[in-house]
C-alpha cells in the first residue's frame, strides 16, 4: 500500500488503474468523552483501512493507495465542546470533490471510509457516491453505512453475545474505547473504568435534546467501563475483514451490492439537513 499523495502526477498517471484501489477516510474531529481523543473516528478509519488494504493486497492482484484523511464530517449533536462539524452540504461537496477528482485521474475503485456512524454523515457521503456513479461508470463505494448496520463478515459468537447484552453503546462507550485500547492503549486516558454508564434507548437517539441530556457533563453514550483491548481486537478484526470483503467484491464487481446502499438512506427526514434553513451547524460559544 502506498500514500498516493507522496507520488508525483507523472507516477500516478502510469499506475494501472484497473488493478488499483484508492482509500479515502472521512471522519470528524469530535469530542469523545473524558477518555478518548477528538480524532477517535479518524484513527479508527485509518487503522481499519490499513488493515483492509493489507488483506486486499494479499488476497488479490490489486495495489492499494490511500490519501491523507479528510477531517470533514456531519453530525446530529454539534453543541458539545471540542467538536468541529460541517453541514451535510459541505460533507457532500468534499466527498464529491475527492471522488470526482480521483475518477478524472482514471481510478475505478475508490473507497470512501466514512468511519463515523452518524446517519447524517453516512447519508451525505453516500449521496456523493451515488451522484458520481451515475455521472461516471460505477467507480466508488462507501461501505461503512452497511457495515455499521451489521452487514459484513460474521462476528465471533462471544463478541455477538456481548454486543447483544450491552447494546445502545453509541458514542465513545465500550465499543470505541475497546477499539482504541487495542490499537494503542496510550490513546485512552486512565480512569475510563470509573466512568458511569450513560443510558439512552434506540428510540431516543432520534432526539438531539435526549442525546445531549444523556451525555450530560461527560460526552459519551454507552459504557466505557466495559472496554478491554481483547474486545477491541475482535471488533477491529471484524471491521477490517468486513471492509476487505466489501472492497474485494467491489473490485471483482461481484456480490458487492449488499454493501452498496446504506439502509437508512431511504428515510427522507434524515435528508432535511441538505435544506439550508434546517442544516445549520449549531455551535455554542463557551467563555472562561
Ligand atoms: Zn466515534
Amino acid at each position: 500500500m502506498r500514500d498516493l499523495s507522496l507520488l508525483t502526477w507523472k507516477e500516478i498517471k502510469e499506475i494501472d488503474k484497473e488493478k488499483s484501489v484508492v482509500f479515502a477516510v472521512m471522519a470528524p474531529i469530535e469530542e469523545h468523552g473524558w477518555h478518548l481523543p477528538l480524532a477517535t473516528d479518524l484513527i479508527e478509519g485509518e487503522y481499519w483501512s490499513k488493515g483492509a488494504m493489507k488483506l486486499i493486497e494479499s488476497e488479490s492482484d490489486a495495489t492499494c493507495f490511500y490519501l491523507p484523511s479528510f477531517p470533514i464530517a456531519s453530525a446530529s449533536v454539534n453543541e458539545f465542546y471540542g467538536s468541529i462539524h460541517f453541514t451535510m452540504k459541505t460533507t457532500y461537496d468534499v466527498a464529491y470533490g475527492v471522488i470526482d477528482s480521483l475518477c478524472c485521474m482514471g481510478f475505478k475503485n475508490i473507497i470512501v471510509i466514512a468511519s463515523h456512524a452518524d446517519p447524517l454523515h453516512l447519508i451525505a457521503v453516500e449521496k456523493a457516491v451515488r451522484k458520481i456513479n451515475r455521472k461516471h461508470d460505477l467507480c466508488a463505494l462507501a461501505p461503512m453505512g452497511q457495515i455499521f448496520m451489521g452487514e459484513g463478515v460474521k462476528m465471533p459468537c462471544d463478541l455477538e453475545v456481548f454486543e447483544n447484552e450491552h447494546n445502545n453503546d453509541y458514542h465513545a462507550g465500550w465499543v470505541e474505547t475497546s477499539s482504541l485500547l487495542a490499537m494503542d492503549k496510550d490513546y485512552v486516558r486512565d480512569g475510563y473504568k470509573d466512568l458511569p454508564d450513560s443510558v439512552i434507548t434506540d428510540r431516543d437517539m432520534i432526539s438531539t435534546e435526549k442525546q445531549l441530556s444523556a451525555m450530560g457533563e461527560y460526552g459519551y453514550l454507552g459504557s466505557p467501563r466495559l472496554a478491554s483491548s481483547e474486545l477491541g481486537r475482535k471488533l477491529n478484526d471484524n471491521c477490517i475483514e468486513s471492509i476487505a470483503d466489501a472492497v474485494l467484491k467491489f473490485y471483482n464487481r461481484d456480490g458487492y451490492q449488499r454493501y452498496e446502499h446504506y439502509s437508512l438512506y431511504k428515510i427522507l427526514p434524515l435528508h432535511i439537513g441538505f435544506i439550508e434553513a434546517f442544516g445549520r451547524v449549531r455551535r455554542k460559544k463557551v467563555t472562561g
